[in-house]
Parts: C-alpha cells; sequence; structure tokens
C-alpha cells in the first residue's frame, strides 16, 4: 500500500520511518528539491497548485495525508475528489485561519484566549480597546514558530504594529512552501495570557471513531519556536488531563477527523485555554516515538490506514530537546544512557529545526539527573533547561 504525504519536512521523514516496519510505502509532494524526505522516499518535487503534478502525485496511491498544515485547501479537495484524504480537508480548513480555529473552539464549548478580528490597522485601537493591554497581535494564516506576531504592551507597540500590518501579506509563511499572495492580511489581537506553562495535547481517532490520547506535554518555547518538552507534563492534575482530553475528543468528533491532532493549550489559573490546534503529527510528540507505547507517527498511520489504535501509554518520563541551526556532537549525546539522537538531514541554516534529542528514564528524579548531563553545546537558556528543572524541583517539594 502506498501511501501520498504533502509536505515533505522532518514531520513526514518520521512517518515514512514508522511506517515502514507495517508495510506501507510513501511518496512525498513538496516543492522544495531540499525536502529531507527525498533520501528515505520518492518525491515529487511540485508546487501544491500545480494540478498536473497532484494528478500524477495521486496515481495509485491508497490514500493521501500531510505534514504541513498550510497546504491549500483546494490542494487537497482536488486530491480528495481522486483519492481518500485524511485527515479531511475541513480539518486543514479549521485549523489554517485563526478566527476559524477560535470559533471552533467557541462553538464546541473549549476555553480559548479573549480575543477580537482586527479587519485593518485603523482597526486596532478598538480591538486592543476590547481585550486589554498586554495583548498579542496575530496574523490570521500562515503564523507559524511566533512569526506574525507582536506583542503589545505600550502605544509605541501598537504604533509600530499598525505600520508593519499595512505592508504584512497573509501568505508570509515557509517560503519553500507558499506562494506569495496579494490580498490584504486580516489579524486578530489576543489578551496576553500569563499562563503558568504551556501544555499540549495530541490525540488520534482512527476510521470506526475510536480515539486515544497521549499524557498531555508541557512545552518550552524560546523566540516563539519549541525548544523542549517534558512528558508525561510534570504535576498533572487530573483534572487538567480530563479537560484537555475532552477538548480533543469534541474536535475530533466535530470533524469527522482520522488521523493525530494536536492542541496547544495555556494553562493559567487552574483553567486549561486552548491557542491553536495543529492538524497532523507535532513536534511537543516526538518523545512518543521512544516515550511511549506506540509513537504518534505510527498511530497517525493506523488511523488513516484503518488498523486498530496503539497504546498511548507512556513508558517512564521523556524530554525531548529540539535541535536548532547547528546539531552537538553525536557521540556527546549518545554517551548519556536513555539518549536518543535524531537528525532529520537538512543543511543547517539559523532558526532551523535540524533533529532532536529524547532522554528517557524511569522517574522525574532520574530524568533532571539526564538532563544536567547533557554536554555544554546545550545552552540551558537556550533550551530552557534551568527553568524546566526548576518548575520539576518544585514538583517534588
Ligand atoms: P502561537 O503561534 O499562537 O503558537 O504563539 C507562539 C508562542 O507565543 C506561544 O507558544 C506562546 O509562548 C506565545 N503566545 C502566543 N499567544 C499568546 C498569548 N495570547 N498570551 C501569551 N503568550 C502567547
Amino acid at each position: 500500500m502506498t501511501i501520498g504525504i504533502l509536505g515533505g519536512g522532518q514531520l513526514g521523514y518520521m512517518l515514512a520511518l514508522a511506517g515502514y516496519p507495517l508495510g506501507l510505502h510513501f511518496r512525498f509532494l513538496d516543492p522544495s528539491p531540499e525536502a529531507p524526505v527525498g533520501r528515505i522516499a520518492t518525491r515529487i518535487t511540485a508546487d501544491f497548485t500545480d494540478r498536473a503534478a497532484l494528478k500524477k502525485f495521486a496515481q495509485g496511491l491508497a490514500l493521501v495525508t500531510y505534514e504541513f498544515e498550510n497546504v491549500p485547501v483546494e490542494a487537497a479537495r482536488f486530491l480528495a475528489e481522486r483519492v481518500p484524504v485524511l485527515p479531511p480537508p475541513a480539518a486543514l480548513e479549521a485549523a489554517q485561519d485563526r478566527l476559524t480555529e477560535k470559533r471552533l473552539f467557541q462553538k464546541l464549548g473549549i476555553a480559548t484566549t479573549e480575543f477580537a478580528l482586527v479587519e485593518n490597522s485603523d482597526r486596532l485601537d478598538a480591538a486592543v480597546k476590547q481585550v486589554g493591554l498586554p495583548a498579542v497581535l496575530k496574523t490570521c494564516r500562515m503564523g507559524y514558530d511566533g512569526k506574525g506576531q507582536w506583542t503589545l504592551r505600550t502605544a509605541g507597540d501598537i504604533a509600530r504594529a499598525k505600520a508593519e500590518m499595512q505592508t504584512e501579506k497573509p501568505l508570509v509563511g515557509k517560503p519553500r512552501r507558499a506562494s506569495p499572495n496579494s490580498e490584504a492580511a486580516k489579524f486578530i489581537v489576543e489578551r496576553f495570557v500569563p499562563f503558568s506553562r504551556e501544555l499540549s495535547v495530541l490525540a488520534v481517532r482512527g476510521k470506526t471513531g475510536e480515539t486515544a490520547v497521549y499524557p498531555l506535554v508541557e512545552n518550552h518555547h524560546r523566540g516563539g519556536i519549541l525548544r523542549l518538552s517534558l512528558a508525561p507534563a510534570p504535576r498533572l492534575d487530573s483534572q487538567i488531563q480530563h479537560l484537555a482530553e475532552d477538548a480533543a475528543k469534541r474536535v475530533l468528533r466535530e470533524l469527522e477527523y482520522v488521523g493525530v491532532l494536536a492542541i496547544e493549550f495555556f494553562e493559567h489559573g487552574g483553567r486549561l485555554l486552548a491557542n491553536e490546534m495543529a492538524p497532523r503529527v507535532h513536534n511537543s510528540g516526538h518523545w512518543t516515538i521512544e516515550g511511549a507505547v506506540t509513537s504518534q507517527f505510527e498511530n497517525h498511520l493506523r488511523a488513516v490506514t484503518g488498523l486498530p489504535l496503539g497504546s498511548t501509554s507512556a513508558i517512564g518520563c521523556s524530554a525531548m530537546l529540539n535541535l536548532i541551526g547547528d546539531v552537538p556532537n553525536s557521540a556527546e549525546v549518545l554517551s548519556i544512557r536513555d539518549s536518543h539522537l535524531h537528525l532529520y538531514g537538512k543543511s543547517a541554516r539559523a532558526g532551523r529545526k535540524l533533529g532532536h534529542v529524547t532522554l528517557r528514564a524511569n522517574s522525574p528524579e532520574q530524568l533532571a539527573t539526564r538532563l544536567g548531563e547533557l554536554p555544554s553545546s546545550f545552552h540551558r537558556s537556550e533550551f530552557c533547561l534551568d527553568s524546566a528543572l526548576r518548575m520539576q524541583t518544585a514538583s517534588r517539594a
């Protein structure tokens, strides 16, 4: 059985690696000739809007899935006329626009950050007045890793944001994957949440409606980019896990979803506020390769191919560290007991995710010790290690 995957980055790479033991074959479509999956699978290099390429891509495939949530919805719908596309294109549509996404959360009774639509820069003052300062202004579409965002604390920040809003285009995503568009961008402004921490939930739904949810993950970002995930999230209150599971199941049911879905939350004052969702496997789920009975990648493939889902239980505790911009010495990383190194085969560039390291342990104490053994190339502040370890220590006190 050959599965087509839209997008050929590291998520696709790890999907294929999880699929080969299941006897699956893969074909990728990605606009970039540099897409790392070229090393391990057939890759068609073409724009997502190239219909002739999409037709060629679809030939003989059992189904199509995606590893990139900004695949144009029209491309997914075009393919869906020829071959099953899972998760359904409606999930892509819901997740691509922050406004649609927030309205979906609201409709399903999932608490979210307070927000207001900002149609253009003239409307910014009124929208900020509605939500209050500090606030975060975001483009509705194509924001990723903190791009297309402005934190507003002062009148000066608002004035600067207004000037920049006028030049912002709606499609400002990774150039290799998106084409420019001349329409004016839409924005939302959100109340700034002084959260105690960021958490994400990964859930999977099979073709029969069966669902399974992984334990919540605690995520540490720096510069808008995920640096460190701890799983299961330390100091996890069962009520919070329940709230996250309930939210994920509502979204899965509503969208008649098949595959893995991620939702990112802010934990604040004993509540969970949904920030955004991704209709795909997710960076905060990489720990599941070694840290869970069944990885998110395998479970996504089990779901879309109609196989029974695997257990989402954690095996001990894990920490996942993203390697951004450069990679450490492999031998130093692997000298730490129960460490695992994943390199994606991408060329080094500042701010680029090149790989990740997962450390596994049997207890939070052992995990803290192993994190402390990381070589000095793991600059502690860059990986948010000090704050994560402080939080872990607080949980044991
Ligand atoms: P996003 O692209 O929405 O995931 O935002 C990237 C990161 O910016 C989040 O992971 C948070 O660390 C921070 N952030 C986004 N929105 C807010 C908000 N409303 N309040 C506080 N921090 C935020």
